[in-house]
């Protein structure tokens, strides 16, 4: 089957176990119990990790985040740039290997689902070799019906994360929701029957800009060609070189030959090692494949601390000091004022100003109502009409604010107001203007 370039040689896949794929297992069986248990999780009464676009609010963990935290959210968004950056320089692509969603479903579903309908590597080769026939055909719809549930099931999980879980999957969440899990899951149909480790050759970002945070000192997975070189020979099993079994290539998802050195395609899975310690292993040797870095492989000390890690880890760590900082500040509720459309003053019977506002707020304390009272500073003797307002957990309301001051407080035509709106969880200050008749024939 052919790729970009037509030069794709279809991957074959040989399975493999070992100790490093028992680490991978239970790395993929962590991320499905986050993918597939977290969305249904609630913590009063709120989904557990949720991003509500159309209500603009993220709730994380018990706590409910608003457009008005978007700077916590921007420190976040740096936080999680900057620990990919920070573990990249260190660890290289050891994501990939273990925890990438593209890596894990493959390995965890399209891989056992074909080796079960379709047999083991040499079966899968005959079989596709020998050219069309019903068996063959009745195979391949039933791995392809397979990879279309599977696809669809974790697009509904995914978007789980993004629509109330409940409400997705009992059918009762938006059309636009039912449309994108439609997408994701066209997407990863076409990338669990085809696409497969083009994705990470040719469109993954992650692979294209890991290489400018890596160095000789970032952990690679290598060959040892000190005692694998010279290949093959009658002695070579003694002498614990390699025997060109080629068992580390064929148990490569990615196509290559890791003997041939450091290559990018490589996403670190481990299976060449495991292939070759169990290949080695039978003739008494350890594996000739394993992890390592540029500068162990020059024959240099390998250093953690170096610019780079010293500029992310410096980095970091300013992050998570402002973020402390304003989580710490944070109030759980939003609070705006506007001047009500089209009014500027009026002036009561007993002579003093009156101005109309527009407050809007929102409670999101998770699982607390809150009440709010409203005080005004700036201009002397000034009162304010609205009553205290109670909110339920998680809801806006928009209250007209009356404003009286005394005329002789009225020194200007526009003086500065500063609003006070309270509950018991903090306070937020607003600034805003008050309007009178000083100077002016009226309103
Ligand atoms: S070379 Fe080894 S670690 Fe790299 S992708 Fe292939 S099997 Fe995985
Ligand atoms: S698995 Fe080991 S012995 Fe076999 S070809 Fe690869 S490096 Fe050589």
């Amino acid at each position: 089957m052919l790729g970009f370039a037509g030069t794709r040689n279809w991957v074959y896949l040989q399975h493999i176990d070992g100790a490093f794929q028992r680490i991978r297992r239970r790395t993929f069986l962590g991320l499905h119990l986050i993918l597939f248990g977290l969305p249904w999780l609630q913590i009063d009464g709120n989904p557990a990790l949720m991003l509500d676009l159309p209500d603009r609010r993220l709730y994380s963990f018990g706590a409910i985040f608003t457009a008005t935290d978007t700077i916590l959210l921007v420190l976040v968004l740096l936080f999680l740039a900057f620990a990919l950056f920070f573990f990249t320089s260190l660890f290289g692509r050891l994501w990939c290997g273990y925890a990438c969603p593209q890596t894990v479903l493959l390995d965890a579903w399209v891989r056992p689902i074909e080796r079960w309908i379709e047999g083991e590597r040499t079966t899968r080769i005959r079989r596709d070799s020998a050219g069309f026939s019903w068996a063959r055909a009745g195979r391949k719809a039933a791995k392809w019906t397979l990879f279309a549930l599977a696809a669809f099931v974790v697009s509904m999980s995914f978007m789980s994360f993004f629509t109330p879980t409940r409400e997705l999957w009992s059918g009762n969440a938006s059309g636009v929701s039912y449309a994108l899990v439609g997408i994701f899951a066209a997407g990863w149909f076409l990338d669990f029957t085809w696409f497969r480790e083009q994705f990470c050759n040719y469109l993954c970002p992650y692979a294209r800009f890991q290489s400018a945070m890596t160095d000789d000192n970032t952990l690679i997975i290598a060959y040892d060609p000190a005692r694998g070189d010279p290949r093959g020979g009658k002695d070579a099993k003694k002498d614990g070189r390699c025997i060109e079994c080629s068992k580390c290539v064929t148990t490569c998802p990615q196509g290559i030959d890791i003997r041939d050195g450091f290559q990018l395609e490589c996403i670190t899975c481990a299976r060449c090692i495991d292939a070759c310690t169990d290949v080695m292993g039978r003739f008494g040797h350890d594996s000739l494949i394993g992890y390592s870095n540029l500068a162990t492989l020059a024959g240099r000390r390998t250093r953690f601390w170096r610019p780079r890690t010293v500029a992310y880890a410096a980095a970091l760590t300013t992050i998570v000091a402002v973020g402390a900082a304003l989580v710490t500040v944070r109030v759980p509720f939003e609070a705006s004022v506007s001047r009500m459309p089209g009014s500027l003053y009026t002036v009561d019977d007993d002579g003093w100003v009156r101005n109309t506002y527009l407050l809007r707020l929102a409670n999101n304390r998770p699982g607390a109502s809150q009440s709010f009272t409203v005080s005004v500073e700036g201009i002397t003797d000034a009162e304010v009409l609205t009553p205290t307002v109670e909110l339920k957990e998680a809801e806006g309301r928009m209250v007209a604010m009356v404003v009286r001051a005394p005329a002789i407080a009225a020194t200007a035509r526009t003086l500065p107001l500063r609003v006070h709106v309270m509950s018991e969880s903090g306070e937020r200050v607003l600034d805003t203007t008050f309007k009178t008749a000083a100077g002016g024939s009226g309103p």
